[in-house]
């Protein structure tokens, strides 16, 4: 009875005090500080008669999981897959591969994107926030992905059997890791997005532009909806839709904290954390 939880956060945290005292073997993989580590201090939170550095707060929250058993990996999740013929999770992370038998979202809510004039207008119309999702669309067809790390180059590995043409646009960075043999990198700063009824053509900041049929945003690091999407869940009004026990259309996966929508505030990622730890036991349990 394995559960992985992503996101190191209080929902993640709290997701994994719970399925741990229920009795799952439970692995929190974060990628580092969440939203919390930058509130300089907390004084809206149940139990601290002093204000307390949000730091500070989800430290001592690690450190109590960590007593309990909980297992913590630092890693960045770059997918969330079923695995095939079988029951359970493989998640793709930049470091290695790990199996689940459920899985909790708990990675926050930031969804990277770029404010580049014309990029917004073209989501949905040659512009998308997941390969696994849309890459069978573009067979044959001139795709960019924007991105210059781990998850930039993991979306460019799953165009790569259907793209005719495959280019990896930094936006002004340096690629931070290895880029693969036919991924073409450019790396000027994106000035415009233009086209006509769907997207068709990227101008540089030099001027020089690029003719494209799909851009893959891939910023950054993948968040709770990237994943979300990749595994087939179902979004609403951009936040992951949930039952009242944090399940996801999915069965076996569930979410908590910020990616969820509603008050974003430790009191309700905590909440949601507890009710998604205890779901996520109750459903292995059936199995
Ligand atoms: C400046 C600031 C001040 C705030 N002050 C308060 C306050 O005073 N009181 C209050 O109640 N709330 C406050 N909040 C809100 C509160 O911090 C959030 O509601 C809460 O942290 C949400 O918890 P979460 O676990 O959902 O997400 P987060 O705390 O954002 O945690 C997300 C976790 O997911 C991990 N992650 C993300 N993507 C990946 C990936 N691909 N692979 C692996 N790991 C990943 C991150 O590293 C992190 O560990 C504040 C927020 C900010 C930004």
């Amino acid at each position: 009875m394995h559960v992985i939880i992503i996101g190191s956060g209080p929902a993640g945290v709290s997701a994994a005090l719970y399925a741990r005292r229920g009795g799952a073997d439970v692995t929190v993989i974060s990628k580092g500080a969440g939203g919390l580590t930058t509130a300089e201090w907390v004084e809206n939170y149940y139990g601290f008669a002093e204000p307390i550095s949000g730091a500070e707060l989800e430290q001592r929250g690690i450190a109590g999981a960590e007593r309990l058993g909980v297992r913590f990996e630092t890693d960045e999740v770059l997918a969330v897959l079923p695995v095939e013929e079988g029951r359970g999770f493989r998640l793709e992370a930049a470091c290695r591969t790990y199996a689940a038998d459920a899985v909790i979202l708990a990675a926050g809510a930031s969804r990277k994107t770029l404010s580049i004039p014309g990029l917004r207008d073209f989501e949905g119309r040659g512009v998308s926030y997941c390969a696994i999702c849309d890459a069978f669309f573009y067979r044959g067809k001139k795709v960019a992905v924007i991105g210059a790390g781990d998850y930039a180059l993991h979306e460019a590995e799953i165009l790569r059997p259907h793209a005719a043409q495959l280019s990896l646009l930094t936006n002004g960075e340096e690629p931070s890791v290895a880029i693969s043999d036919g991924i073409a990198v450019q790396t000027q700063k994106i000035v415009r997005i233009e086209g006509a009824r769907r997207v068709q053509h990227i101008v540089f900041d030099d001027e020089t532009g690029m003719d494209v049929d799909g851009i893959f945003m891939a910023i950054g690091t993948a968040g709770s909806m990237e994943l979300a999407r990749k595994l087939g869940v179902v979004l609403s009004d951009g936040k992951i839709a949930v039952g009242k026990h944090m399940e996801t259309n999915v069965p076996g996966v569930y979410a908590a904290g910020d990616c969820t929508g509603g008050l974003l505030q430790i009191a309700k990622a905590v909440y949601e954390g507890a009710e998604a730890g205890l779901a996520a036991v109750q459903y292995l349990r059936k199995q």
